[in-house]
C-alpha cells in the first residue's frame, strides 16, 4: 500500500534529502503536498518530478510565478500562510517539518492534528513551544519522530529502555566552523566563513547557527522538551568527528551510542521507515580507517549561547519563544552584514534581559502567546540591533 506523505520546506537541505529517499522507492509513496519559499524553480520542478497534488510557496509575491510554472500539469499550485495550513490539512500519513525557522510551527500543529506522522526537522518548533506540540500530538493519536540527527541518534539509543533509568544525555558538537579559530578574531568572522561547515552539508541558517552553537543551545532545549528529560542530566560535548550523535547513559553506568555517517538521509530514512528499519543509500564508516574518537568540553567563552540555553532551560515557558526569535532577528542581521558574528550572542542575552521582567516562565503556551512573544523579541532584538 502507498504512504501518502507530504514535505513542508521541500526545497531546502532537508527537503531534497527527503526527496531523495522517496525517489529511489517512488511506488511506495504518493506526494500530497510539497512547499517552499522563494526557490520557485525548484519547488515546481519537484512538484512535477512527484506528482504533487499541491506545491505551496510561503510567500504571496512568488505564486505567479509558481502558477505559470505548474500551468497544465493539473497540479495545485498555492500561496501564503494560509495555503500552508490547507496543505496540512490535506490527508497525509507521514509529513516532513522541514521549514527552516519559527514558520514551521503552524503547519507542524495543523499536519498533527491529522493524527498521523510528523517527521519533525524543525527543532524551533519545540523550542518555542514543545509542551504545545506535544500535547497536539497526544491529543490526536500522532506520532512526533525526531530527525536531528541527535535526537534520532537518543530516540534510538532509547527504545526498548525505561526513560526514568537514564541518568545523562550527552549530545555532541562539531564544533562548527570556528573550532579552531582564536577567540579574538571570531569577531572580524564573515558570513561567508560561518556558512561553511567542517562535516556536515546543510542549509546556511543552521551552519552559521554551528558556528556560534546557537544550534546546539537550540538542540539542549529540544532535548528537554522532546525527551521529557530534566536540564541538568543533558550535557552537549565537542566531538569533532561528528560521528557519535549521541549517548544516553543509563543508571547502571552503561552508555549508549549512536555511531554514523555526517549524512542527515540516516535520520531522515530511519524516521521514514519507522518502526522497521531499511536500507539506506549511506556510507559505511569503517572504524579501523576513523581511528579514534575525540571529545572535549565546549568552551563558554567561545560558545556563550550554550550559557544561555541553560538559562531558557530553567526559566521554561515561553523564554523558547523569545530565545528564538531573538536569535532568528540576530541572524538575519548577521547575514545582512549589519552586526558582527560575536555580537549575535551579546543582542540574544540582551533581549532576554529585557524580557525576564515579563513572566515568561509561567505564561500558558498557545500558539497566540507564542507568536505574541515572538514578535515581542523580534522587535526587541531589532531595537538592540539598530543601537550597536
Ligand atoms: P534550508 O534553509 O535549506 O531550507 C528551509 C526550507 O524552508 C526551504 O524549503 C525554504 O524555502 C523554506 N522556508 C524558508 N523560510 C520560510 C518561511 N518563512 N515560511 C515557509 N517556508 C520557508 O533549511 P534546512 O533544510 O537546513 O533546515 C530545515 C529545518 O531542519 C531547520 O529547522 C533546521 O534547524 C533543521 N535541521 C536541518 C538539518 C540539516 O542538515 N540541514 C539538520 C537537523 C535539523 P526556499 O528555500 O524555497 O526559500
Amino acid at each position: 500500500m502507498t504512504r501518502r506523505v507530504s514535505i513542508f520546506g521541500a526545497t531546502g537541505s532537508i527537503g531534497a534529502n527527503t526527496l531523495d529517499l522517496i525517489g529511489r522507492d517512488r511506488d511506495a509513496y504518493d506526494v500530497v503536498a510539497l512547499t517552499g519559499g522563494r526557490n520557485v524553480d525548484q519547488l515546481a520542478r519537484d512538484a512535477r518530478t512527484f506528482g504533487a497534488e499541491v506545491a505551496v510557496t510561503a510567500y504571496d509575491a512568488c505564486y505567479g510565478a509558481l502558477k505559470e510554472a505548474l500551468s497544465g500539469t493539473g497540479i495545485d499550485a498555492a500561496a501564503g500562510e494560509a495555503a500552508l495550513l490547507e496543505a496540512a490539512d490535506r490527508p497525509a500519513d507521514w509529513t516532513m517539518s522541514a521549514i527552516v525557522g519559527a514558520a514551521g510551527l503552524p503547519p507542524g500543529l495543523k499536519a498533527l492534528e491529522q493524527g498521523g506522522t510528523l517527521a519533525l526537522a524543525n527543532k524551533e518548533s519545540l523550542v518555542t513551544a514543545g509542551p504545545l506540540l506535544m500535547q497536539t500530538a497526544k491529543a490526536h493519536g500522532a506520532d512526533v519522530l525526531p530527525v536531528d540527527s541527535e535526537h534520532s541518534a537518543v530516540f534510538q539509543a532509547l527504545r526498548g529502555e525505561d526513560i526514568d533509568t537514564v541518568e545523562r544525555v550527552i549530545i555532541t558538537a562539531s564544533g562548527g566552523a570556528f573550532r579552531e579559530w582564536p577567540i579574538e578574531k571570531l569577531k572580524t568572522a564573515t558570513c561567508a566563513e560561518a556558512s561553511s561547515h567542517p562535516n556536515w552539508d546543510m542549509g546556511q541558517r543552521i551552519t552559521i547557527d554551528s558556528a556560534s552553537m546557537f544550534n546546539k543551545a537550540l538542540e539542549l532545549i529540544e532535548t528537554k522538551e522532546f525527551f521529557g528529560i530534566s536540564p541538568d542530566k543533558i550535557e552537549a560535548v565537542v566531538h569533532p568527528e561528528s560521528l557519535i550523535h549521541a549517548l544516553v547513559g543509563y543508571c547502571d553506568g552503561g552508555l549508549i551510542a549512536h555511531v554514523g555517517p555526517p549524512d542527515m538521509r540516516h535520520a531522515i530514512g530511519f524516521a521514514l521507515a519507522y518502526p522497521k528499519r531499511r536500507p539506506l543509500p549511506v556510507e559505511r564508516l569503517d572504524l579501523t580507517k576513523v581511528g579514534k574518537f575525540t571529545f572535549h568540553i565546549p568552551d563558554p567563552e567561545r560558545y556563550p549561547a550554550l550559557t544561555l540555553a541553560r538559562e531558557v532551560m530553567e526559566t521554561g515557558g515561553l523564554a523558547g519563544a523569545v530565545f528564538n526569535a531573538a536569535k532568528e532577528a540576530a541572524l538575519d542581521a548577521f547575514i545582512a552584514g549589519n552586526i558582527g558574528f560575536t555580537q549575535m550572542a551579546d543582542i540574544v542575552a540582551e533581549v532576554i534581559e529585557i524580557m525576564s521582567g515579563e513572566s515568561l516562565g509561567n505564561a500558558a503556551i498557545t500558539l497566540e502567546s507564542v507568536r505574541e512573544a515572538d514578535q515581542m523579541a523580534r522587535a526587541r532584538a531589532n531595537q538592540v540591533i539598530d543601537r550597536k
